[in-house]
């Protein structure tokens, strides 16, 4: 399940997400389950916390009170954090979303002040014109310090790279 709401009405449209899977990371020792957990927001910004299963530190997960970024905040001396805009490394954000929207001539995000992008919709459209290429999916590479994204949101990544071809990698 992934909720992805979107604002047009502000001084830059926006998208954040509400639901979504994520990876998490311990930024004690850099262990990074292989596990995808389940992101909803937060309250208040507490989304919820974590031993680490690599060197026992206890992670706590914030956010922006719902909003990006959401970070890892490991309870040992000097307090080390990591932080990562979803949306970004989902390729989620306004001009991604209006990119592939481009590239599969589809509206991904609906004509709307505010409301959801029908992600389910979005991959489809993704998958579907990368199909029509009639070339292999290609596994798009992750942002630097992101070894693994949990589907569908790989899947996504490598639909949205194939249809990028080779002329803007
Ligand atoms: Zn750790």
């Amino acid at each position: 399940m992934v909720r992805l709401y979107f604002n047009r009405t502000g001084r830059q449209p926006s998208t954040w997400l509400l639901d979504v899977p994520i990876f998490t990371v311990c930024p004690a020792c850099g262990f990074v389950p292989h596990e995808a957990r389940r992101y909803v927001g937060s309250r208040y910004g507490h989304v919820g916390g974590f031993t680490c299963g690599g060197c026992g530190a206890r992670v706590t997960i914030l956010d922006g009170d719902c909003r990006p970024p959401v970070r890892f905040v490991a309870d040992v001396p000097g307090k080390p954090e990591r932080s990562f805009v979803f949306e970004d490394v989902y390729r989620l954000n306004w001009a991604d979303l209006t990119r592939a929207g481009a590239l599969t001539r589809t509206a991904l995000i609906p004509p709307d002040e505010k409301g959801y992008v029908d992600f389910g919709a979005a991959l489809a459209a993704a998958q579907g014109e990368a199909a029509q290429l009639g070339v292999p999916v290609v596994p798009a590479p992750l942002p630097e310090g992101v070894s693994w994204v949990p589907e569908p949101l790989r899947a996504w990544l490598d639909a949205l790279f194939t249809l990028d071809g080779p002329a803007t990698r």
